[in-house]
């Protein structure tokens, strides 16, 4: 970088480093740095936290009482007065301006002691009260110093619609906005902006330097209302610029992996359609016959498919994959099917291998915990191709697993693997279609952000019969009902789950409680069996429980969230769910989806125990208000935000600077459409793309992305 004395960096001035503002030493420099700023551009990329209007400050003489404020003036005395109740403290201070004097007071705010005295002037925002006796008076408003009359001479702190950021170490609100300040007036006002300028005329966007400007110190006219939304022009603007640069990077992906060619092309004639109809059991619902169809459409095509299929718990998303599995095999191909547990690689390996038992292909399975021999026996079975189908683990991404020939890679619970995983076992084969499978329903804006480079497929409806699960809420102390409720459907031959908490830190405190709970419980039910089931049984128990259970041997499983995903026992119809204040949204009504698999009607349960954060009691309403799993996605999404949702970075949640994915999802739809209709116009295209360089590439988190 090209850095003369003065921290100018030639080219691009936004670059310049603000260790080398005026009034920024060392140490203010660390403090900025640790918040994660070091140029003008991380600077003017962090916005206000919201705006005041200190344009139309009141004078003294016109404050009325219920109205909100702004006032300006001089602090001619405080004091800090204890009242009769205990503790409580009243700050008051006697302010003048240039109509008169008035009162401010705040409640139990002693420090403000240290913060004024008399001389400073401040600007003030509050509730105008009427006090009998007192009178008039400003009541724990927000403050600000302004420094002394004359201090103000740029009238950036007062008399305009004035940017409040939020502190950072010893910066405070007021440092930041001169600092701000100075930044851009030391910008030229021509910055080289990204936007084409036919899109910026379409969408009435202004230009970079004037967004940048305007989203700190807006123009007088500017409406506060938008400014605080994050709407005004100005900031619509660089929420635009940042989405469409996001979704441009994502569209190059998309165009890069679109270019690929694959190896063998896939047709499909009545043999195979009848092939495939021989093995299906029922069938199928619309939303899964139309998903069936893009798929298959997709696979026809010589450019590799890379398509999500989304749908609620038990919508039946393995049948449509089995179907297009048997579509790939008929063209002599394999096909890797990939689950996030091992439990759940075995459960699809038998339920599969069960539904292709009378076909000519062969179904394996390949998990971590497969002994030497079987393992070898397997891993050359994929090799010569002897193996048509293999079901697996992440043990199917490690580097020995060679297949002849893979056609199609079938990834099942996505959101449970790293999206490295992903790309492994693409390329695992030249070019196999790519068909990633989730239950945990993405909302639409994350969709278009960590899957953004996917065709989406929705299956939005259930198999026939099936009846919502009936969900109640219930008190610690009304366990003993609920055991009783087990009871009779118990006896009326149904199957139950009881599901504990697994926390890390305590994993071993868990366990016992697990352990402990299943004994009290096979006293409790003693006509019935209980089986325990969880994470730290070896594969082999574990799944023996799991098969007994299957098989109606074991009545009722006390387990862990091991049995979150996947499992599939329709005569299981009662899930209760221990300590349901702890688990995640998503997970309850994954848990939830374990039952209401059959044709009898499904109950869950959800124990908490008080006191309820107002998290917990939010998700708690959340789950048993609906059982629409996109509904609780959404839901969830608001609740915890898209980083927590997905699990960092490595689910490809961009990091955004200006952009908020929930706030903003309006945008993005639009800038998703305009950045690859950019990418169609050649001529846009060649002189964006200059800009996706690796640093920006690195700042979305799109490097690692597979
Ligand atoms: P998920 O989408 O959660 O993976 P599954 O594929 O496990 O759901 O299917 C859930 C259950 O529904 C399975 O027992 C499956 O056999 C059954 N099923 C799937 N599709 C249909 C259908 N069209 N008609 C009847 N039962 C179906
Ligand atoms: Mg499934």
């Amino acid at each position: 970088m090209n850095t003369d004395a003065t921290g100018t960096t030639e080219g691009d001035p936004l670059q310049c480093e603000l260790r080398f503002m005026k009034g920024v030493g060392p140490h203010r420099a660390a403090e900025l740095e640790r918040a994660g700023l070091r140029t003008a551009d991380d600077l003017l990329h962090r916005f206000p936290i919201r705006f005041e209007d200190r344009s139309r400050l009141r004078r003294s003489t016109d404050l009325r009482p219920g109205e909100a404020a702004a006032v300006c003036g001089e602090v001619v005395s405080v004091g800090l007065r204890r009242t009769r109740r205990r503790g409580f403290t009243l700050f008051e201070m006697l302010l003048r301006d240039d109509a008169g004097m008035f009162r401010v007071v705040w409640m139990n705010q002693p420090f403000l002691q240290d913060v004024f005295s008399p001389g400073q002037r401040v600007a003030l925002y509050g509730k105008v009260e009427w006090r009998d006796p007192g009178g008039l008076r400003l009541t724990n408003p927000q403050y600000e110093l302004t420094g002394r009359e004359g201090d103000d001479d740029d009238g950036m702190h007062t008399g305009r619609i004035v940017p409040v950021y939020e502190r950072i170490g010893s910066l405070t609100t007021k440092l930041l906005r001169r600092l701000v300040y100075d930044v851009l007036q030391r910008l030229s006002p021509a910055l080289e902006d990204p936007l084409p300028p036919a899109l910026r005329r379409r969408h009435a966007l202004p230009g970079r330097r004037e967004a940048l400007s305007a989203s700190h110190f807006p123009a007088p006219e500017t409406s506060l209302e938008l400014l605080n939304r994050f709407r005004s022009p100005a900031q619509t603007r660089l929420i635009f610029e940042e989405l469409f640069l996001f979704q441009l990077g994502l569209g190059l992906r998309r165009r890069a992996h679109a270019e690929g060619r694959k190896s063998t092309l896939i047709r499909v004639d009545d043999t195979i359609r009848r092939s495939a109809l021989a093995v299906l059991p029922f069938r199928l619902t619309p939303g899964q016959k139309s998903a069936l169809r893009t798929i298959v459409d997709d696979m026809r095509r010589p450019r590799p498919m890379n398509r999500l299929l989304q749908g609620d718990v038990g919508c039946g998303k393995t049948i449509v994959a089995l179907l297009a599995a048997l579509v790939v095999m008929e063209n002599g191909l394999q096909v890797a099917f990939m689950a996030p547990t091992e439990l759940l690689a075995e459960q699809h390996s038998l339920s599969i291998g069960r539904l292709l038992a009378a076909s000519r292909f062969r179904v394996t399975c390949l998990t971590g915990s497969a002994g030497a021999k079987a393992r070898r026996e397997t891993v050359t079975a994929i090799e010569t191709g002897a193996a048509d189908l293999v079901v697996g683990t992440h043990a199917l991404v490690q580097r020995e697993i060679r297949f002849r020939a893979l056609g199609l890679a079938i990834i099942d619970e996505q959101h449970r693997f790293g999206v490295l995983q992903r790309a492994t076992l693409r390329d695992k084969g030249r070019q196999p279609d790519v068909l990633v499978m989730t239950a945990t329903p993405i909302p639409r804006t994350l969709a278009l952000t960590s899957y953004g480079d996917l065709d989406v497929s929705v299956i939005r409806d259930l198999p026939p019969g099936r009846r919502p699960v009936k969900t109640k809420l219930e008190p610690e102390s009304h366990r003993d009902a609920v055991y009783e409720f087990v009871r009779r459907r118990l006896r009326e031959g149904r199957q139950a789950y009881v599901v504990y908490p697994l926390v890390e830190e305590s994993a071993k405190t868990d366990l016992k409680a697990a352990t402990t709970m299943a004994e009290t419980l096979a006293v409790l039910f003693r006509d019935s069996t209980v089986g325990l089931l969880h994470g730290r049984m070896k594969p082999e128990e574990r799944d023996a429980v799991m098969r007994c259970f299957a098989a109606g041997t074991v009545h009722l499983l006390v387990a862990t969230t091991v049995v979150e995903v996947g499992v599939d026992v329709p005569n299981a119809t009662v899930m209760v769910v221990e300590h349901a204040e702890r688990f995640g949204l998503a997970q309850l009504h994954q848990l939830r989806g374990r039952v209401g698999r059959g044709p009898h009607p499904s109950y869950c349960r959800l124990l908490y125990q008080r006191p309820l954060s107002e998290m917990a009691r939010a998700r708690l309403k959340a789950v048993s208000g609906t059982t629409d799993g996109f509904d609780i996605a959404e839901q969830d999404l608001q609740l915890r935000g898209p980083g927590e949702m997905l699990g960092t970075r490595q689910s490809g949640v961009p990091t955004l600077r200006v952009a908020d994915l929930i706030r903003d999802h309006d945008l993005m739809e639009t800038a998703r459409r305009e950045a690859f209709a950019a990418l169609r116009d050649a001529s846009v295209a060649t002189s964006v793309l200059v800009r996706l360089d690796e640093t920006w590439t690195e700042r979305f988190g799109l490097a690692s992305v597979g």
